[in-house]
């Protein structure tokens, strides 16, 4: 499973897609799906919703939830000198943007371009981190005219440069979009794991859109789909480099995958994972001899925030693939990865027809 999970991982993430410019990735996403569910099918928002059908009657719909878009860019301004100047999409700071390389998906194709800003003057300036607002992308045209013939259109999204790498031994993976490239691979090895066998759900595997900018192509599935229980599949912070506490990692990469407990504790959207729902990761876990580390994250939150208050509340959980560096050069362990699809196909496979979360 390994061999195919890394190459179906370089495959997503070497793929293209801020929020709200899904397409590229969603057709990838779709064909895969489409090999293995009962039926795929793309809303009007963008969202893949791929159906694996229960083999008894009135069996629970359960929502898998992994999000495709990344974030990166948009260009706002092309000044009369060439430069471009760009909005963010998704949380990014500007200490990771100092000779970035990115990708300006133009009307003619890919352009390529460097982010910089200008150098400091004073020796207290060269200690601070800009703003965001003093950066700009050099795709080397000499003056507006010559970015325009290039393609570059105010409303360009830019992505990261940040080729999948294979590092270590093997097993430790570099990339710009783990978050949540990573989540969608697990959910389409877990339908694919699925299509052999009989299963007392209907179980929804969903690659949606926007969720960097807050949760938006979840929000409208699960409307849609009106799940009786979620499990959202995305990364969480692997706080295991030098320099953080051991109190402070949150997780590590390479202990197995992380169930949820509790994330953005600071009051915004964020999830305290149904008791229920956990509950059942973590037996399924302990029965199957999977490694998994519990997760409680003090801010950031994924899918299940807003999908768990869809209609009556939906209760959900969260399965979290510890991941470095998150929102930049991402690192990850594919073990994590082939352990996550194990847990999920094992807890999906343990849901009974009358489920009950009171
Ligand atoms: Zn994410």
């Amino acid at each position: 499973m390994e061999k195919e999970i890394k190459s179906l991982l370089e495959r997503l993430t070497e793929a293209h897609g801020v929020s709200g410019y899904e397409m590229g990735v969603g057709k990838i996403v779709y064909h895969e799906l489409e090999k293995y569910a009962d039926s795929v099918e793309t809303d009007n928002f963008g969202n893949v919703i791929s159906l694996k059908k229960a083999s008894v009657k009135d069996a629970p719909k359960v929502m898998l939830a992994g999000h495709m878009d990344e974030i990166g860019l948009i260009v706002k301004h092309i000044d009369d000198k060439g430069f471009l100047f760009f909005e963010k999409v998704g949380g990014i700071s500007p200490r990771v943007l100092f000779s970035q390389p990115v990708v300006v998906h133009g009307k003619k194709g890919p352009v390529s371009g460097l982010i910089n800003c200008k150098p400091p003057e004073t020796p207290e300036e060269a200690n601070k981190i800009p703003d965001l607002k003093a950066f700009f992308i050099d795709v080397g045209a000499k003056n507006k005219a010559e970015a325009e013939k290039l393609g570059v259109r105010i409303g360009d999204s830019v992505t990261f440069e940040r080729p999948f790498k294979v590092l270590g031994s093997g097993n430790i993976l570099a990339s710009k979009a783990f978050d949540d490239r990573v989540g969608v691979c697990v959910i389409i090895e877990t339908m694919k794991k699925l299509a052999k066998e009989k299963v007392e759900a209907n179980v929804y595997g969903v690659a949606d859109v926007q969720e960097e900018v807050g949760c938006r192509g979840a929000q409208v599935a699960a409307y849609r789909i009106a799940p009786n229980m979620a499990i959202a599949v995305d990364i969480t912070l692997a706080g295991d480099i030098p320099g953080v506490a051991e109190k402070d990692q949150v997780t590590k990469i390479g202990a197995g995958p992380a169930i949820k407990v509790m994330d953005e504790a600071g009051g915004g959207l964020g999830l305290i994972s149904h008791p229920k729902v956990r509950e059942l990761l973590v037996s399924t876990a302990e029965e199957e001899k999977i490694p998994y580390q519990m997760e409680v994250l003090p801010r950031g939150s994924t899918d299940a925030a807003a999908i768990h208050l869809t209609r009556e509340g939906v209760p959900s959980g969260v399965i979290s693939i510890p991941t470095r560096y998150a929102h930049s050069y991402e690192i990850l362990d594919v073990n994590d990865v082939v352990n996550a699809v194990k847990l999920l196909t094992a807890t999906i496979k343990k849901i009974k027809k009358n489920i009950n979360f009171k």
